[in-house]
């Protein structure tokens, strides 16, 4: 009865002031600061993962048909491992790191001391809500911050139920969650934060930036771009096809910011490449694409309509040699591979984030950086297959991207070791493992000096005596 309905709270800017208002106080109070403090927050994701993994599957499933394994494994096993790579490295990553000092201090000591931003805001994106929401969660705890988490509205389900979690198992006076579209969103970004994390499109990220700005406020941007993939011929033709369908359609069938964009490959090679696309799409997904439980679908009908758009474009369609099929009402694109597309049509001009992947031909396979490098962009991420010593050492010396992978695709995302970001339009900063806590600690220089040799010639009267010391 609508007398009885509870009016659903509107999220203004008057919401938003009040929340960080709150968060500051705890901040200020020294609360999130103490290694007990992030350690506890930490073990607490860590079990409202074990406990409540049914329930995140089932969000992820209802998002974007997301199959269970993908979930399992790149949503909640990847998070796991981040909670549990902090809390072994936490209290290490804490303590100040001793730094040299040289004749002009001295006698003196000093060190870089990581103190936490303060409050900050991550906003996250779609396609992998819930790492993509918790995975700078847990850099911006374990570095000590209070936070606030925005999830994408376009993956409601996985939203609400990180807002739920989050209130149960973290400490919510310095852990907030805050659903909601661009009007919540432009409420948070009009207040001042300490750092702004951002995980989406570039055309947003501008936004974000321009906001932070007005504050003076830090941004970490982890954005997408159009990751090429380079395969050479004389492979193990078999291994690197699978990689990339692995990299391609059995990452959220494609809608997955390092999923390869397009492959580009030599004129002689290309039919072997294709042929081996079909005979292991067909292993790993069976003759009908659309029906396997494999796949995810397209998150909604915009980005299906948006994908469509790509695929039918007159001087594309035409270029089709697998798949294409599509169902609307599921919201289901098959694996699709475009042969020869031509460097000028839309598909080639805008990040395709689903699962149609064109391949461009050259002459040789040494041309293929030129596509790549006059394209104008650096993509996140860009691998080339090979077994040629001077074309991965030219590959790593030539390529721009946030990172490189030789004879594999999107794995080094799992490497801890390793920074994941853009660089150019695919983003400034980076995050993972150590890299997290950098991404959300101020590196406080601190100079230690006592009394003694107190060099008289840095002050007044400059003599020119001085000058000549
Ligand atoms: P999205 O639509 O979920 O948007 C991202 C966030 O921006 C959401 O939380 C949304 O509410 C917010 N937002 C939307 N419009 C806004 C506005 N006008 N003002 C303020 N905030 C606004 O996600 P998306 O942008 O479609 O995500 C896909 C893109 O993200 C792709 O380019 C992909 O490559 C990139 N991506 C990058 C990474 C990475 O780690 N580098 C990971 C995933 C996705």
């Amino acid at each position: 009865m609508a007398s009885e309905m509870k009016e659903k709270e509107v999220f203004d800017s008057e919401s938003a002031k009040e929340l960080v208002k709150e968060l500051r106080a705890s901040f200020v109070a020294g609360k999130t600061k103490s290694y007990e403090w992030r350690r506890t927050q930490l073990k607490a994701m860590l079990k409202m993962m074990e406990e409540n993994e049914p329930q995140i599957v089932a969000a992820l499933r209802d998002d974007l048909s997301k199959p269970e394994l993908e979930s399992s494994i790149y949503e909640i096993a990847m998070l796991k491992n981040s909670c549990r790579l902090a809390l072994k490295e936490m209290k290490h990553w804490m303590m100040p790191e001793k730094a040299k000092t040289s004749l002009t201090t001295f006698p003196s000591s000093a060190e870089i001391v990581s103190e936490p931003f303060g409050v900050v805001l991550v906003i996250s994106a779609w396609n992998y809500p819930f790492l993509l929401s918790l995975d700078p969660v847990v850099g911006a705890i374990a570095a000590g911050n209070a936070i606030v988490l925005k999830p994408s509205e376009i993956a409601p389900a996985t939203a609400s139920l990180l807002a739920k979690l989050v209130s149960n198992y973290l400490d919510s006076s310095c852990i907030k969650v805050v659903e909601g579209a661009v009007p919540e969103t432009s409420a948070l970004l009009e207040q001042k934060w300490d750092k702004i994390f951002y995980t989406g499109n570039g055309r947003i990220a501008r936004i974000v930036m321009a906001a932070a700005a007005k504050h003076l406020t830090p941004v970490l941007l982890e954005l997408g771009g159009k990751s090429p993939v380079i395969v050479d011929s004389g492979i193990n033709l078999q291994v690197a096809t699978r990689r990339i369908i692995a990299g391609k359609w059995g990452c959220n069938n494609g809608q997955a910011c390092i999923s390869p964009d397009y492959v580009i490959t030599t004129k002689d090679f290309a039919l072997k490449l294709v042929d081996s696309f079909k005979c292991e799409l067909e292993r790993f997904y069976g003759k009908n694409l659309l029906e396997s439980k494999d796949l995810s679908r397209i998150v909604n009908s915009n980005h299906f309509a948006r994908l469509l758009k790509l695929l039918d474009e007159d001087k594309v369609s035409i270029k089709i040699v697998h798949g294409g099929e599509r169902d609307k009402t599921n919201l289901k694109i098959a694996p699709t591979i475009l042969l020869d597309v031509p460097q000028d049509s839309l598909i080639m001009n805008e990040e395709i984030f689903g699962p149609l992947l064109p391949i461009i031909l050259v002459d040789k396979v040494e041309d293929s950086f030129d596509v790549i490098n006059s394209s104008g962009t650096k993509p996140l991420a860009a691998y080339l297959f090979t077994n040629n010593k001077k074309l991965k050492e030219k590959f790593v010396a030539t390529v721009s991207a946030g990172g490189l992978v030789v004879n594999d695709t999107a794995v080094h995302l799992a490497e801890h070791t390793l920074p994941f970001g853009g660089v150019g339009d695919s983003g400034m900063g980076a995050y993972h493992g150590k890299f997290s806590f950098d991404a959300f600690s101020h590196k406080k220089a601190v100079l230690y000096r006592g009394f003694a040799c107190d060099a008289f010639m840095r002050y007044p009267p400059y003599t020119s005596g001085k000058l000549r010391l």
